[in-house]
Parts: structure tokens; sequence; C-alpha cells
């Protein structure tokens, strides 16, 4: 999809702008790691990302992935997903949106909803602080692991 395609570049586009805010040199494995977090959709874990790079850099150490993921945290270009997993997932995509995860295989899947983004948050909820942001996390089996 063209959209998708656009998005992604963009993502991409966000990586280089933070990593030139936080003054880090642009080196190839540090581009090269940035392509391959904005190109998926799978909400990665750190591991996962370094196995696909090392495939076209087999040189690279997977502390170099590792604090390229922290310095995209930090710049708040990426978000840790709060999974039910113990290996931290990141996030790149920075639009609002919301999870559909599946108990079964882990996949998080990303939808838009303006009814969910506007959801009513309870009263008693005022009390305990000011909510800056709503995210709704649906959980189910997807229709992979269900047609198994
Ligand atoms: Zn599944
Ligand atoms: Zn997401």
């Amino acid at each position: 999809m063209a959209y998708e395609k656009a998005q992604k570049a963009h993502r991409l586009e966000t990586f280089m702008a933070a990593a030139r805010e936080a003054g880090v040199k642009m080196t190839h494995q540090r581009v090269e790691i940035f392509r391959e977090i904005a190109s998926t959709d799978e909400h990665p874990d750190v591991d996962s990302i370094y196995q696909r790079v090392r495939k076209r850099i087999p040189t690279i150490s997977p502390d170099t992935v590792y604090r390229t993921f922290g310095l995209l945290e930090r710049a708040k270009v990426l978000t840790k997903v709060s999974l039910f997993s113990d290996k931290a997932r990141y996030d790149a995509n920075t639009e609002k949106h919301h999870h559909f995860v599946c108990i079964k295989c882990g996949k998080v899947q990303d939808f838009y909803s303006d009814d969910y983004n506007r959801v009513n948050v309870p009263d008693e909820i005022s009390g305990w602080g000011k909510v800056e942001t709503v995210y709704v996390e649906l959980r189910g089996v997807c229709t992979d692991c269900r047609s198994v």
C-alpha cells in the first residue's frame, strides 16, 4: 500500500532527525538498524532486529543494536509496548493508535479508532492524576492462530 510505504519512509526520517538532535554520528550501521525498525509493523524486540541486520552486516554487535533502540526510545520516537511476554517489544508507529494482541503467537497489530481516542475516562481517575493519553489493547486470537 502506498500509504504504508510513505508512513515507513516518514518513520525513517523521524529516526534520522531524532539522532541528529541527539548529536550522534550517522554511521552506516545505525542507518541500517533504523531502516529495519522503521520497515516493520511487527513491534519487534531488540534481538529480532539484530538478527535481521546481521544478515547484511555480519560484524554488527548486539550492543550497537541495543544502544540504537535506547537512543530512539529516549527521543520518544520509539515506545515500549507493554506485553505479557518477558522480552521488551518496541513500536515505531508514533501516530495515535491501539493494539490487537494475539494471546497465542504474541502478534501485535495496529488499528486506528476515533471512538477509542475519545473514550470517556471514569470520574474516579481524576483523583489519581491527569490522563494524558488513552491507549486501548484488545486481546484475542488472531486469524492465523485460529486457522491452525
Ligand atoms: Zn496469533
Ligand atoms: Zn503499534
